[in-house]
This record gives C-alpha cells, structure tokens and sequence, in this order.
C-alpha cells in the first residue's frame, strides 16, 4: 500500500512527502483506513513503529475536513505519559499539518503555564497534554474539553504505570460522550482492557509486529558482574569500543546521576536525565545526547519513555528493571529503523530474579557470559517459594530452542573474543 492510495488529502500527502517517508508502515497501513472510517482503534504499538504519524494523519484528515470558523475550541486531545513525549507528538503534528489550517499546542507540567495558556486563549484545533497540567489548567477554568471530537491515549500503558489512571477517568468525564477515541499502547494488559472497555466504543484491536523489537536484529548480551563491578565494566565497554552514542538504563534517579558524574570523571560525556530534572535540563540532555555533545545518555525508566532516539547502535541495561516490559521499551531503542543494535545487560547476584522474569516475557533464555578479571563473587539469588527466579527461567525457554551453553562455555569464548576487560 502507499500513501496516495490510503484516502489521505492532496496537503497532508505533501507533508507526508516532505518528511521522506516512502509507504506507509504497517502499524499506518492498518489503523490509518480504520480512523478515516470513524472507527475507535486500540492498537498495540510502540514508539518506533510510526504510531505517531498512524494517529495524527488520519486525524488531520478528519478535522481538516470538517473546518470550523471562528474561534476554535479543542476539537482534538491526544494524552501523554511524559513531557517529552508530548513536545516530540507535537512536533510531528506540527509538521504534519504545515499545509492545512489546523492549529496545535502543547501543555506539559514543569514550566510556567502562562504561554501554554495564551495560546490555548488564541483557540486551537489539536492539544497534546500530560494528564497532570491539563487538568490543572482545567480546574483553574482556562481550558474547556466539551467540544473534543478526537481522544488519542498515546502509550496508555505507561501512563497506568505511572499512576494516572484517576487522571484519566477525570479527563474522560470532562469530554462529549460522542466522540472518536483511540487507544495507542505498547501492551495489551488487562488493565488495559479494563480502560479501553470504560470509554472506548466498539474498538477495532490492531496489534502491529513493532520494526524496533524484532529481536532478531537486537543481539541481547547479559553479563553476570557484581554491583561493585559495573562500572569499571561500562567505562571499559565503552572506552574499548570507543562507542559515540550509549544510552545507560538505571532503576533510579540517584544512581542515574551518580553514574552520570562517574563518566564525565572519566572522561566520558555523559548526562543524567530522569523526572528530578526541570524540563530544560531534560531537554538539552536529549538534544546534546541527539547532536553528539555527549556520548552517553543515563536514563531511568520513566524519562526515556517516548523519546525519538534514531539509529542508537547500544543499550546497556546498568541495572535490569524490575517491570519486565521496561526491559522491551528499553532494548527497543536498539536496532531501529532496520539497523542492527546491541543491548547489554549487566547483572548483579540480586538481580537474576529480575532475568528471570524478563526471560518468560520474551519467551527466550540468556546467554550469561561473565567478564574475565571480572568474575562475580557472590552467589546468584535462588528462588523462594514466593519467587519466580529459576522455575520461569526452565519453563520460559521454547521446547524448540537449543539448550544455552554451560557457564565454562560461555566464559572461554568471551575469553578468546573479549581480551580487553582485564581489571587495572
Ligand atoms: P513513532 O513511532 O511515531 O515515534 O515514529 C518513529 C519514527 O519513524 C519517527 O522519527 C517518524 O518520523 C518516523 N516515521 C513515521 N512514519 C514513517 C514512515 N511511513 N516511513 C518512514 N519513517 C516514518
């Protein structure tokens, strides 16, 4: 399929065509025909996919068709889990729309809401929020939902990971019952299910195989290293490589930091970005990260959810998450755009259970390698009775997949390949 031939207008393809893109991804090709026709959509997708351009040109489509004169209320709300998320789906519509009369803007927390009001003021087609502002402005009386026609929750999954399913509902009895609603997300959880059946209306479910996850093209590497270990392991790995563009997981702020600071001492650039930072400090450690000033990115879970980050060559798991789909979000800023990439996990004794868990997900065992000169020295955690350690891991792997190697296997061919970790 191509895009002159998925119903899109003569001005939206031309922006369409400004951005380089040649046909349709097939998360596009689905759910764009599907929201032409009026239809409410859950689809399962990730950032990576085009999910962003699925929604919004449609969109476009659709409200540029039925123009309104005057003064224009919001007649489109798209929700997002994260700042960062909201600018980057605003830049897009933005761009998508350069040839139409449709206006957008952007509310986000963590910034003086005078400008966002302003402009809301001015009147404006599409509003890209976080749930936290929006309803501020809302209660504060600058801001009237009841004349939205369009509802986009982008990455709703994480948006009831962080806590904002009250927030929800509470935008939701803010809207017209009539209206078209579509519901982006990276998991079909029950949860989910749960959310999407409270206010979505007959949807279509389109689930698109996301480009970025095909876990083909991400060689998945995780090394057993004690906590004390880990970072000499990086600075290493990364000094060996001389690798230009890292982006380093931590489970939290502190340590994000902290491992930030370590780099830079070691003279490797390096900045922290998680949800502590004001949002220009955030901003700028994107776009340093993006246009090379630093080579290293350290992100917790949260701060990295969304980003746009094209072609990163590697991932390294600093410490494995203990959401298991935080571990696919995370690898999935690997390997994109049909590149190959490299997501490196290091694992401490305590976090084999994490492994564990992360390892019934994908459906597929790790190969554990261990670091000559950096050999663990405390035991591995064993499974409890509560726990799921080692038993996920015996019925995790697929009856078809050859069995993994023995540690002492491992260990030799890391040996002969791996000369250059030796500790100092
Ligand atoms: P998203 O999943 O929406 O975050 O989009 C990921 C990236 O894919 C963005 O940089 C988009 O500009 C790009 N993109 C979206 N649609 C297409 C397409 N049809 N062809 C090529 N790139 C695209």
């Amino acid at each position: 399929m191509s895009f002159e031939n998925i119903g899109l207008s003569e001005s939206i393809l031309r922006a369409v065509e400004k951005q380089g893109y040649d046909k349709p991804s097939p998360i596009q090709e689905k759910v764009i025909p599907l929201i032409l026709a009026g239809k409410d959509v859950l689809a399962s997708a990730q950032t990576g996919t085009g999910k962003t351009a699925g929604f919004t040109l449609p969109m476009l489509q659709i409200l540029s068709e039925a123009q309104q004169s005057g003064k224009k209320p919001v007649r489109a709300l798209v929700l997002t889990p994260t700042r960062e998320l909201a600018a980057q789906v605003h830049e897009s519509v933005e761009s998508y729309s350069e040839f139409l009369d449709i206006s957008s803007t952007v509310i986000f927390g963590g910034v003086k809401q005078m400008k966002q009001v302003a402009r809301i003021k001015k009147g404006i087609d599409i509003l890209i929020a976080t749930p936290g502002r929006l309803l501020d402005l809302v209660d504060q009386g600058l801001l009237f939902l009841d004349k939205v026609e369009f509802l986009v929750l982008d990455e709703a999954d994480r948006m009831l990971d962080m806590g904002f399913a009250r927030d929800i509902n509470k935008v939701l009895a803010l809207l017209p019952s009539k209206r078209q609603n579509l519901l982006f997300s990276a998991t079909f959880s029950s949860e989910i299910k749960t959310l999407a059946k409270k206010f979505m209306h007959y949807p279509t479910l389109v689930e698109a195989e996301p480009e970025n996850s095909t876990v083909d093209k991400i060689i998945q590497t995780a090394y057993r290293v004690d906590t004390n270990d880990k970072l000499p392991v990086l600075i290493n790995m990364i000094n060996d490589g001389n690798w230009k563009q890292v982006l380093v997981f931590t489970r939290t702020k502190h340590r994000a930091n902290k491992i930030a600071d370590k780099l830079n001492r070691a003279n490797i650039s390096a900045s922290a970005i998680h949800g502590n930072k004001s949002q220009g400090a955030r901003t700028k450690a994107l776009e340093d990260f993006k246009n090379s000033t630093i080579r290293i990115l350290v992100a917790t879970d949260i701060a990295a959810r969304g980003l746009d980050i094209p072609l990163l060559p590697h991932v390294i798991n600093f410490e494995l998450p203990n959401i298991p789909e935080d571990y696919v979000h995370r690898i999935g800023r690997t390997g994109r755009a049909g590149a190959s990439g490299e997501a490196i996990s290091l694992v401490a004794h305590d976090e084999v259970d994490y492994v564990a868990s992360i390892e019934k997900l994908l459906g597929e065992e790790f190969e554990r390698k261990i670091i000559e000169g950096y050999e663990p020295q405390l035991k591995d955690a064993r499974p409890t009775p509560q726990g799921n350690g080692g038993a996920n891991r015996q019925k995790s792997r697929p009856k078809s997949s050859p069995p993994s190697k023995s540690r002492a296997e491992t260990q030799l061919n890391w040996k002969k390949k791996k000369k250059f970790l030796g500790k100092k």
